[in-house]
């Protein structure tokens, strides 16, 4: 078979206690149903090729493509606040590492491929709908502009899987700068084996973060590149009210990137209480609980790296809370600094904290699309008031707001429209809203892929108005968010 990828597998020869070598379990009748042609180039394949029957082959693990060596990763994780020593990949599987066109080295990871020794009660599957959802949702965060991990393929297998009814089993492609996670150090760490902790973190030091090589301090330092990372991701999730869902440790990627995005969801009114998740029950990973919820994972991280920062235990654990105590004001400020640009900010000033709050309030009780009411604010500039008066209502506080912030804007002296189109170019019209998605991985499940295609395009372009695409530009239609949950048991 030729070469689809040049692929090499450092993790898997470095790290070796970290994985297990493990094959997917042939699937019957693979087809393909979701295809990223621009990010097979990037990875230096033929996307053509990759689209022959001997290419979907590998994009169903069927085959295992010349130069992959497919493991099982170990990981464990803090779920929903209780410690899960072994995680892993139950149902997953790391072919292996290609460097991209730009020399990035990027893990190719078939997700839905048969059991693992990690898979507990598990059936090691995944089905189409999940499948999708996680295509759609990275690559609408990578047309964001949001660091994410990226979806190269979907492809049904022909069984019908067990879920809450019978549904078309399916695998996804994934594409990530790695897949080392907060668990990953968790796992290694109670191994009880520094030197493996070491050649752990000199691996994710080489892979993210290679300059810290040369650091007096390189896993201080190490923790703190990852709180900034995260503190920046997290962030542009609350700019754009993304929830992910999820956020226990073994979905939080060292890279920065955001990961697994399983029962995640936009939020369409403002109400930082927001939850969709269906396991999420006491709210852990609320919209605004993200920030805090990140700062008690790091701390987990933080936590596996004590050993390697000093040898004295109490010096180790010092120097790592004075960095994770720093958590709430890198976030403060990434924030603050896109809450701004999202208003056409370009300079900061003490009150702004003020003005962003009083406009969230405002937001909140008035129930208020988050997104669309960004694009109202633009709108006005350009001298329509009723686009917010439509979005807000007539009595709401935003009467009182908008000549605040009109001032606050004529501190910086720039031309309203060009203020209104810096505006628009990071304030979305299209986000993957809840009821579009369900309605497109339903048709999906039926095995109409129209709406799943017609979606996808539409979350490509998100920053530019597209003609006759109104409809996906509009919140859920009253009450579809009040009973809407996201299903973990994918
Ligand atoms: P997630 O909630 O997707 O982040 O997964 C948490 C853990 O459950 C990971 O160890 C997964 O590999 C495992 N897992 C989730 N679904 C399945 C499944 N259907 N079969 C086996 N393992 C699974
Ligand atoms: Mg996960």
């Amino acid at each position: 078979m030729s070469a689809f990828f040049a692929f090499e597998n450092t993790f898997a020869a470095g790290l070796p206690e970290l994985v297990t070598d493990w094959q997917a379990v042939a699937v019957p009748t693979p087809r393909l149903v979701a295809f990223n042609a621009a990010l097979a180039g990037e990875l230096g394949a033929d996307p053509s090729a990759l689209q022959s029957p001997a290419g979907i082959a590998i994009l169903a693990g069927n085959e295992v493509p010349e130069g992959a060596r497919p493991v099982a990763m170990a990981y464990a994780g803090h779920q929903f606040g209780g410690y899960s020593p072994r995680l892993g990949d139950g149902r997953a599987l790391l072919l292996g590492e290609v460097l991209d066109t730009g020399g990035v080295r990027r893990d190719l990871h078939l997700k839905g491929s048969g059991r693992t020794p990690f898979a507990r009660s598990g059936d090691g599957k995944a089905t189409v709908g999940p499948m999708l959802r996680e295509f759609l949702l990275a690559e609408a965060m990578f047309a964001l502009g949001i660091p994410t991990n990226r979806a190269l393929a979907v492809v049904t297998t022909g069984e019908q899987i067990q879920r809450q009814r019978l549904e078309p089993g399916a695998l996804l492609t994934r594409v990530a700068g790695s897949h080392l996670r907060v668990g990953t150090f968790e796992y290694a760490a109670r191994l009880g084996d520094p030197e493996l902790l070491r050649r752990l973190a000199d691996y994710t030091i080489t892979r993210h973060y290679p300059e810290l090589a040369e650091s007096a301090s390189p896993y201080l330092s190490l923790l703190e590149r990852v709180i900034e990372a995260q503190a920046q991701l997290v962030a542009r999730w609350m700019l754009v009210g993304f929830i992910h869902g999820v956020l226990n440790t073994d979905n939080v990627a060292l890279s920065g990137d955001g990961i697994d995005y399983g029962p995640c969801a936009f939020m369409d009114q403002y109400d930082p209480a927001t939850v969709f998740s269906s396991i999420d029950h006491g709210g852990r990973y609320a919209y605004g609980n993200q920030p805090g919820v990140t700062q008690w994972n790091l701390t987990r991280f933080a936590e596996t790296l004590v050993p390697l920062i000093d040898p004295d235990v109490e010096v180790a654990v010092e120097a790592a809370t004075t960095m994770l105590e720093g958590f709430p004001d890198r976030f403060g400020a990434h924030w603050s600094s896109g809450m701004g640009k999202k208003l056409g900010l370009t300079t900061e000033e003490a009150d702004d904290t003020a003005l962003f709050r009083d406009l969230l309030d405002a937001m909140q009780a008035g129930r208020v699309d988050f997104t669309a009411a960004f694009r109202s604010l633009a709108a006005a500039l350009r001298g329509d008031g009723e686009a917010v008066t439509a979005r807000f209502g007539a009595q709401s506080l935003i009467h009182e707001w908008l000549p605040r912030w009109t001032e606050r804007l004529a501190h910086e002296g720039d031309a309203s429209a060009d203020v209104a189109a810096a505006m628009d170019a990071i304030n979305p019209i299209y986000i993957p809203r809840n009821h579009l998605v369900d309605e497109a991985l339903n048709a999906a499940t039926e095995g109409d892929y129209a709406a799943f295609e017609a979606l996808d395009a539409v979350l490509s372009d998100p920053f530019t108005e597209q003609p006759g695409q109104e409809r996906y530009a509009e919140p859920a239609p009253a009450d579809f968010n009040k009973g809407f949950q996201t299903f973990c048991g994918t």
